[in-house]
């Protein structure tokens, strides 16, 4: 009988819960305005000849390098984050090695690890989810061969200093060194300087949020010249899609829209935090397009209710330390506005600021 593999056949199946998503998407981080009208128009104006033709990434990886200040040599555009930790795993990962990954984050670094039968050393975050720096540190072996690391991290919109990663990555010379930033935009601090002096840092950014572009699954992977081309060696020629490469420069060169949105996201993210205490509920301040809220045991209930009221959002009750907690994307004026008066009636229906208190 056909056998998976060990590795495959231990993995526990990641189902995001994307069934039924109607109303208020505020449950995955996506743009709640979606792309450039720019991007849109170019999209309408596809032709057959275009998807006739197998996709040709280098030419776009070459204006994509231009915008990063880095050679093409340094750049490979990706189908999404999610493809460039796949690839930096099949690159780097032997069964039995390490992958270290400080927790809760973002769960497709431990997936993509443990498919290639690696073993997954989990760190759990120091206070208020702050990055454990001497932990980690500490838990560095030999066989440490991956490290990554959402800044801002997914869910806690925590941030890490960059010094601390390029010492973290200099201690661990043997690891590929992962600084994912698929949030950067709305933290607005990046590695990529370092990315490319640093031999083993990797970085990685999304189209997936600030230019609201999750459904085309396009994604940026950085580094030093010499990896990325072991990386390009196991990736498809044709990874990214010919729509995805045809809109990309339109989307990189309307800067002015990603600009306002991101802006629009960081001034709610203060107004959605500061109406969050106002209302009694521990949050964590995030450099991210979303917020972690402590609700405590009615989080079921917490999420059904604003479903009820037309507006997803996403149970992390499950992930390490975040018992009672759940997720809140921010998006633009109008969608924040909305959330909020959402919020006041559930913290009221659930009588949670009396728990809260209690
Ligand atoms: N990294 C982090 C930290 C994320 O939160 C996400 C999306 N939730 C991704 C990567 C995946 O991004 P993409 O859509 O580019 O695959």
């Amino acid at each position: 009988m056909l056998e998976a593999r060990a590795a495959v056949k231990n993995l526990r199946a990641y189902h995001p819960p994307l069934a039924n998503r109607t109303g208020l998407r505020l449950d995955f981080n996506e743009s709640t305005v979606g792309c450039s009208p720019r991007v849109l128009a170019r999209l309408r104006a596809l032709d057959s000849e275009l998807l006739a033709r197998y996709p040709e990434r280098e030419p776009v990886e070459k204006e994509v390098a231009g915008f990063l200040g880095l050679d093409p040599a340094q750049v490979l555009l990706t189908n999404g984050v999610d493809e460039a930790i796949h690839l930096l795993c099949a690159t780097y990962l032997d069964p039995g090695d390490e992958a270290l990954i400080v927790v809760p984050t973002f769960a497709m670094y431990a997936i993509f690890a443990q498919a290639e039968g690696a073993r997954v050393v989990e760190v759990q975050a120091g206070d208020n989810f702050s990055f454990p720096e001497k932990a980690v540190l500490a838990q560095l072996s030999p066989r440490t061969r991956l490290i990554a690391v959402a800044n801002p991290n997914n869910p806690t919109g925590a941030v890490v200093a960059g010094n601390v990663l390029i010492q973290l990555a200099q201690a661990a010379p043997q690891a590929a060194v992962l600084v994912d930033e698929a949030y950067f935009e709305f933290h607005g601090e990046t590695l990529l300087d370092q990315t490319c002096q640093v031999e083993n840092l990797f970085m990685a950014r999304t189209f997936s949020k600030a230019y609201g572009l999750a459904g085309l699954r396009i994604g940026i992977l950085a580094g030093d010249a010499r990896q990325m081309t072991m990386v390009r060696r196991v990736a498809s020629p044709y990874n990214v899609n010919a729509a995805a490469l045809a809109v990309l420069p339109d989307a990189l060169q309307d800067q002015g829209y990603v600009g306002r949105y991101v802006a629009q996201v960081r001034s709610n993210r203060a107004r959605l935090q500061q109406e969050l205490g106002n209302l009694g509920l521990h949050y964590w301040p995030s450099h991210a397009n979303f917020v972690l809220v402590r609700v405590g045991s009615v989080h079921a209930e917490f999420v059904q209710a604003l479903r009820e009221r037309g507006i997803l959002v996403r149970d992390r009750h499950t992930d390490p330390s975040c018992e009672g907690c759940v997720r809140l994307t921010v998006g633009s004026d109008q969608h924040t506005e909305t959330l909020i008066g959402a919020l006041r009636e559930v913290v009221e229906q659930l009588g949670l600021r009396r728990e809260v208190r209690a």
